[in-house]
């Protein structure tokens, strides 16, 4: 597969927004595309924004940044995604909703070659592929919170991913965006959240059993184990919705106990107390 220079990206949200930027940053042309003419423009701003601050933290030149930008466009539109080599789907981690945008870009996306990509953290690949004519096609790039700076990336092939596209992501994720890549397989949760995420709700167990405060919870296990946040400061930044559907797809998966959602988890996120991006979770922003 030839070096990839045209890059689609679905959903410009938390992750969405980080990925746009950081293939805006490593020069490739990029259209983003969101539901509504408002979450498109949020979406812009979060982008501008973040450039922004890396622009006055010194991580940005001058002229790095005005590339960067002209890189980018947004739209609502899937079908200006017709050229596009690569797209990654961002959207909120919902299976149907992820479905139904595949089978979208599989009628849009014309160029039989283009990897058609997801950055679910734990819907089974296959069942992306499946809702396309070209599964061979779609695989798992999974990103990290907030992506400019997170260095990892997870490649994830279904059982029918082509072993040339599994190939072109990983160098796609490594050389032209610099992350580093560890492989995994087609298993909710990868190789991280299967780890992490039971380990976040725990804390929150912990929490609603009114066995330790939200803080004495956090600081054991920054001063304790230095970790740079805490658990339940950690899910505010991932967000509690997307830490629920996360915990869902793991349960459905295993069976295990300890992957499903405890109730405290499930109220906040019917209240709305998503975490950091709706202003308050378990910490007040
Ligand atoms: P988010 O809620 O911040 O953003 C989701 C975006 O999708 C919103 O802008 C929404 O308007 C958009 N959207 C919804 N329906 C759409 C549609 N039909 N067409 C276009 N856009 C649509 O969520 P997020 O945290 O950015 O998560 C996005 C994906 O990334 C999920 O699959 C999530 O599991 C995964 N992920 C999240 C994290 C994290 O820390 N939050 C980390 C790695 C991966």
């Amino acid at each position: 597969m030839s070096e990839i220079s045209r890059v689609g990206i679905v959903g410009c949200g938390l992750m969405g927004s980080g990925i746009a930027e950081v293939c805006a940053r490593a020069g490739l042309d990029v259209i983003v595309a969101d539901i509504t003419a408002e979450a498109t423009a949020a979406g812009q701003r979060r982008v501008e924004e973040s450039m922004n601050r890396a622009r006055e933290r010194g991580k940005l030149a001058a002229e790095e940044h005005e590339r960067a930008l002209a890189n980018l466009r947004f739209t609502q539109d899937l079908d200006e995604f017709a050229d596009r080599e690569v797209t990654i789907e961002a959207v909120t981690e919902d299976e149907e909703l992820k479905t139904g945008i595949f089978a979208r870009l599989d009628k849009a996306v014309q160029s039989p070659d283009a990897i058609l990509a997801s950055n679910t953290s734990s819907i089974p690949i296959m069942k992306l592929g499946m809702a396309t004519s070209r599964p061979e096609h779609v695989i798992g790039i999974h990103f990290f919170n907030p992506v400019p700076v997170q260095a990892l990336v997870e490649v994830v092939p279904s059982l029918l991913t082509g072993d040339p596209v599994t190939d072109a992501a990983a160098r796609f994720a490594s050389e032209t965006l610099g992350k580093t890549v560890i492989r995994a397989k087609d298993r909710a949760g990868f190789v991280v959240n299967a780890l992490l995420v039971p380990y976040l709700l725990s804390a929150v167990r912990m929490l609603e059993s009114g066995f330790a405060s939200a803080e004495d919870i956090d600081r054991g296990m920054v001063l304790g184990c230095a970790h740079p946040m805490g658990p339940l400061r950690l899910t505010d930044l991932i967000g509690l919705d997307t830490t629920r559907s996360i915990a869902e797809s793991l349960f459905e998966e295993f069976k295990e106990p300890l992957f499903s959602p405890p109730p405290l988890l499930l109220r906040m996120v019917e209240a709305g107390l998503l975490g950091r991006k709706s202003g308050r979770g378990f910490y007040q922003y």
